[in-house]
């Protein structure tokens, strides 16, 4: 089991680690979580697999218009019926039909499952072998109920996006390194061959990985900035240290942007977070990591290649700091931190 679930886990954070960690060989098992989150909201319980066949293959249809590299192996006749369905030459209910045939193979078997094993919650039974489809469990149900459940249709989005835009641009992996845009909103790709590319929302990249709550007190936080408690992008170490000689580490890095929440965003201000967030921000920075490709890179060319390297540079970047800011701040917990 991943450390991510391992501490305090509630039923969101078994969700959020099918999605967020583990390699990856298709997409299909974020196509099965939109599937699941969208046939929850309808309130079904037992989906044959002709009613999960159609969102199934229409979100991969999609994502196909967005990145034709939905896999790492290079022929799948499943999803070449989805690019043919796109180019107008499939209708949507042979593709249905084809999909409830052949679009199933391994993910309804592999999506429990977080490396070595699967995860101690079901989301769904599968009952194929003797009624033809699966059944949504209650923790599926239970799911809905909670204030996290906003945030995840979002998260599968945004993780598919950086998957697929990674195997897209086909890049040597020590090359691909993600960034985040001037405003902090989203991140971006730049490559020689295609120029800029805008991959996903920074927001939705980063919440999962800190279970949907503030960075600093851990309240609850959600990706929509129009919602109840909206997630503003802070960088751990103030910006302002770019004037004072910290150019070079490249603040404005992902190994640098937590979430946090209003309060806590304007409390900390140009302050230094104390020393027990820098091992938080540490946790943090070891799940991106080993949600694998394409952030897992990226970290590692920011901060270091080994967890020994990584956090002797938070260590010395964090010390640099307090010796010209001064000021360490530490917020009041909101709530008991569940990471
Ligand atoms: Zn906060």
């Amino acid at each position: 089991m991943h450390r991510f679930a391992e501490t305090r886990p509630r039923l969101e954070d078994y969700w959020r680690s099918v999605i967020l960690f583990g390699r990856n060989v298709a997409t299909f098992k974020f196509a099965l979580g939109a599937s699941l989150l969208e046939l929850s909201d309808l309130g079904m319980e037992f989906v044959t697999l002709e009613d999960l066949a159609s969102p199934f293959s229409r979100h991969l249809c999609e994502h196909l218009k967005l990145a034709d590299r939905q896999g790492t192996s290079p022929r799948s006749r499943f999803l070449d019926t989805c690019r043919a369905h796109n180019r107008g030459e499939v209708s949507t209910d042979e593709l249905v039909t084809i999909t409830a045939r052949m679009g199933f193979v391994n993910v309804i078997d592999a999506f429990h499952v977080v490396g070595p094993g699967p995860v101690p919650v079901r989301f769904y039974v599968d009952e194929r072998k003797t009624k033809g489809g699966i059944r949504l469990t209650e923790n599926l149900e239970r799911l809905r109920e909670r204030f996290q459940y906003q945030n995840l249709p979002h998260e599968v989005e945004a993780r598919w996006r950086l998957v697929e835009t990674a195997w897209d641009l086909n890049m040597p992996r020590h090359a691909l390194a993600v960034d985040v845009d001037e405003a902090n909103r989203i991140l971006v790709v730049h490559t020689h061959e295609h120029g800029r590319r805008d991959i996903t929302g920074c927001r939705e990249a980063l919440n999962g990985y800190q279970k949907g709550t503030c960075f600093y007190c851990s309240a609850p936080i959600t990706t929509d900035q129009q919602g109840l408690r909206p997630a503003h992008v802070d960088h751990f170490l103030p910006h302002t240290l770019k004037t004072q000689g910290f150019g070079r580490r490249n603040l404005d890095g992902i190994w640098n942007l937590v979430l946090a929440c209003v309060d806590c965003n304007l409390k900390k201000s140009a302050r230094v977070p104390a020393l027990p967030l820098l091992e938080r921000l540490h946790t943090r920075n070891e799940f991106l990591i080993s949600s694998h490709h394409p952030l897992r890179e990226t970290l590692m060319s920011q901060t270091g290649t080994t967890e020994f390297e990584r956090r002797a540079y938070l260590q010395q970047t964090h010390a640099d700091a307090t010796m010209l800011l001064i000021h360490q701040w530490q917020p009041t917990l909101e709530e008991e931190p569940t990471w």
